[in-house]
């Protein structure tokens, strides 16, 4: 049996070792923090249509692809494991003054004339589908194809599935990649990709996220995943059963993950000018993680040695791309190259980094 070994317990580490698992490869996983990095924070959207924008035609198109996968893979993983990930069906873009209500048009134009179907809502239309919004609320761009998950559940159910595949997990964290002996090596380390394979352009996004817990007697939450921009901020609320994540900060920091006062007092100010009831909520927990981020906004997945395949720099999509990213890896891991994930080669900076193998 041919072996395999993945660097990094996250979800996109998880879901790989798992399913190769499941196609034939002895699988080892190294991890000195299983689910522990940017997986763990996440808020578990996926919404690559609601997120388009003109130019950024490659990422719409990722995203797309990975977004048509998910029904499939959510199944298979309840399959295994019994367990359901999905938190809610749509997800909803609003806007709060003409400026975003002229932004909402730009994005239902360009995604809508690239094949996707979204619908904008007028003030009333809101009200109806979310009546517990701020008044301010003046229109909305309905995904009614961009459900959400729960990030944690499914590293739980990734990480059950996988051992139960036959995957060896072991607490370990790798120093050096070549010096693994194993036939494959599948780079999947997150954000410290870069200190396994310098030449990889992927660095940290720090994000700051909140999780609130519903208090009886409280206006519930959305039903569905709400997001805005307020004071020019991006925010959203993703529905839990227990309550709403709301998210998420984002800028550069290096590794650092401390949770600022600056931004958990942006991130309830903005989400309370979206969702008033939200001051009446447990504040649950404060979190922040690094994403993998890369230039392009696309992953790095492909090819970096004959022994070695990245499959990392998911950036601010990782969630939303795992199912892509599987299916690219097995398609690499057995010599093939997946069309739909061409975009997401690594060496497409070869050029502007000095060559990436
Ligand atoms: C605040 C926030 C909100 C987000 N919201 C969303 C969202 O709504 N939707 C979405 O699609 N995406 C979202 N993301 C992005 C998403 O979380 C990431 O893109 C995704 O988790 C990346 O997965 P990963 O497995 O590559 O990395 P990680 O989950 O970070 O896992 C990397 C793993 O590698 C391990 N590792 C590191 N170095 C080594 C080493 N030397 N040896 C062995 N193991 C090592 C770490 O311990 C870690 O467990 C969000 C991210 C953040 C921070």
């Amino acid at each position: 049996m041919r072996t395999l070994a993945v660097v990094g317990g996250g979800a996109i580490g998880l879901a790989v070792a798992w399913r190769a698992a499941e196609t034939g490869w002895s699988v080892t996983l190294l991890d000195p923090a299983v689910a522990s990095g940017a997986s763990w924070v996440a808020g578990g959207m996926l919404a690559p249509l609601s997120e388009g924008w003109p130019g950024e035609d490659r990422v719409l198109e990722f995203g797309a692809a990975s977004l048509a996968r998910w029904p499939d893979f959510a199944a298979r993983v309840t399959a295994a494991t019994g367990v359901s990930v999905f938190v809610a069906d749509e997800t909803m873009t609003v806007a709060l003054d003409a400026a975003d209500a002229a932004d909402l048009r730009t994005v239902a134009d360009w995604v809508g004339g690239r094949g996707h179907e979204l619908h904008l809502l007028d003030r009333a239309a809101v009200r109806e589908k979310e009546p517990n919004l701020a008044r301010t609320v003046r229109a909305a761009l309905l995904a009614s194809a961009e459900p959400a998950i729960d990030n944690r559940k499914l590293v739980a159910a990734l990480r059950q599935a996988a051992e139960a595949a036959g995957v060896v997990v072991r607490a370990e964290s790798v120093d050096s990649l070549t010096e693994l002996p194993h036939d494959q090596i599948v780079l999947a380390a997150g954000a410290a990709s870069a200190t396994l394979w310098p030449e990889l352009p992927v660095r940290p996004v720090k994000g700051e996220i909140l999780r609130l817990r519903h208090r009886p007697g409280v206006a519930p939450a959305p039903r569905r995943v709400i997001r805005a921009r307020v004071h020019g901020r991006a925010v959203y609320l993703v529905p839990r059963a227990d309550g709403i994540v709301v998210g998420a900060t984002q800028y550069e920091a290096g590794f650092d993950t401390a949770v600022t006062v600056a931004g958990v007092r942006d991130l309830i100010a903005d989400a309370e000018a979206v969702f008033p009831g939200i001051g009446e909520y447990e504040l649950a927990e404060a979190s922040a993680g690094s994403r993998p981020g890369s230039p392009d906004n696309l992953p790095l997945i492909g090819r970096l040695t004959d022994r070695i395949v990245a499959a990392t720099g998911h950036g601010r999509n990782g969630m939303l791309t795992v199912p892509l990213t599987v299916d690219a890896v097995l398609g690499l891991l057995g010599g093939a190259v997946l069309s739909e994930a061409e975009a997401a080669d690594p060496q497409r900076f070869s050029t502007t980094v000095g060559g990436i193998r």
